[in-house]
Order: structure tokens, then C-alpha cells, then sequence
């Protein structure tokens, strides 16, 4: 059985990432898609275990000194962090795990997984980005400011990805993060075990 792959989609505060993600995964529910842990306070409607597992600082520090998180990183004065076990299981059982993370996140997430698949999700425009941002309304206006400052010097990381995706659409960036996903399930280095097996055929006729 072929390894899972890991897809991290990445990009500033108000480029629609984690819309872009849900409607992925609502076209591929074969995905898997990793649940981070957070010491955010939840947003009303969040569920624990659906949008994020909710904990204490003290809680979050004990798991980075147990080696829990695949990586962690601390956004706007919050810690979130990925799940190793779960992520790592799931790729070895051959699931591809969706990861919705920060961009210090996936940069800390490639140097462990070179062979992941790291897509940088942008909105069309830095005017739509800002509206966005004070579109949610869930972020007092200095937060706001913060969130819009962050997300334009994040633009530079763009060429540390391995592809970029304008989200002018939410259904059409989703189609074009699942033809990547597809494409790279197609690669030559990803399949070498099927060429083998069609070598043994060819030798066992
Ligand atoms: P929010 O508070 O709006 O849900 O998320 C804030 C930022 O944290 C977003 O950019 C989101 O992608 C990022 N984030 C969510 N989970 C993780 C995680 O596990 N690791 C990292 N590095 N960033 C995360």
C-alpha cells in the first residue's frame, strides 16, 4: 500500500483557506483532514474536536515538551498546533491528511515531510484580502490591523510552495487544489511499488 500524502494549505489571514479546505473536503470525503489544537478561545459555533481541540497554555506546553505536535507555532498570541500520532497514522494506513496551517507552521511542516504537497492559497487582491478581514467581524480592530499587516508580509513566502491557488472563486480554487492532488497521486515517484508489480507480471508470464 502506497504512504498517504500530506497536503498543507497555507496562505495570509483572509485568503479563504479554511473555506477553500471544507469545500475540498466536501468534494473528496476520502481526505482526511487533521483537527489542530489550539489555546484559542472558541468562536461561537465552534465545536471542540470539529474546529479544534480547546486547551490551556500549561496543557499546550506540557504536549510541545512531550513531542506531540508535528509542529506548532504561536498566531496573534495563541499556540496552535497539529496532532504527530494522528497525522502520522493516517498517512501510514495510505489516507492523505489535509493540513490548514500558518505559514511558519508549514515551513517548520516541510522541513519534516520534504515530499509533501504545499499549496499557498491567495485572495485575488490585497483590497478584497482587507475586507475579508473585517468582513468576519469576529476580531476587535486592532487585531484586525494586526491580521492585515501579518498577511502582507506573509506574501513572500509564496516561493517556498510548491503551488499557488488565487481563491477568487471558493469552488473553483477547491477544483484546482483537488486536480493538484490528483496530479501528484499520479507522479512517478509516487507509484514506483505499481511499477514493480507490472514488472513481476511481465517476468512471471
Ligand atoms: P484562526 O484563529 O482564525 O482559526 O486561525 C489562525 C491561524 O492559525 C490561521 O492562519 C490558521 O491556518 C492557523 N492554524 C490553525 N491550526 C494551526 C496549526 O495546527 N498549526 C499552525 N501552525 N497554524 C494553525
Amino acid at each position: 500500500m502506497n504512504r498517504g500524502i500530506l497536503i498543507v494549505i497555507s496562505g495570509p489571514s483572509g485568503a479563504g483557506k479554511g473555506t477553500v479546505c471544507k469545500e475540498v473536503l466536501r468534494n473528496a470525503p476520502s481526505l482526511c483532514l487533521s483537527v489542530s489544537t489550539t489555546t484559542r478561545k472558541p468562536r461561537s459555533g465552534e465545536i471542540e474536536g470539529v474546529n479544534y481541540y480547546f486547551i490551556g497554555r500549561p496543557k499546550f506546553e506540557e504536549m510541545i515538551k512531550e513531542d506531540q505536535f508535528l509542529e506548532w507555532a504561536e498566531v496573534y498570541g495563541n499556540y496552535y498546533g497539529t496532532p504527530k500520532a494522528f497525522v502520522e497514522n493516517r498517512l501510514k494506513e495510505g489516507k492523505d491528511v489535509i493540513l490548514e496551517i500558518d505559514i511558519q507552521g508549514a515551513m517548520k511542516a516541510r522541513e519534516k515531510f520534504p515530499d509533501g504537497v504545499f499549496i499557498f492559497i491567495v485572495p485575488p487582491s490585497m483590497d478584497e484580502l482587507e475586507k475579508r478581514i473585517k468582513g468576519r467581524a469576529t476580531e476587535t480592530e486592532e487585531e484586525i490591523r494586526l491580521r492585515f499587516s501579518k498577511a502582507f508580509s506573509e506574501l513572500k513566502y509564496i516561493t517556498k510552495y510548491d503551488y499557488i491557488v488565487v481563491n477568487d472563486e471558493v469552488s473553483k480554487a477547491a477544483q484546482k487544489v483537488l486536480s493538484i492532488i490528483t496530479a501528484e497521486k499520479c507522479k512517478v515517484e509516487r507509484n514506483l511499488d505499481l511499477y514493480l508489480r507490472l514488472e513481476n507480471v511481465k517476468e512471471g508470464n
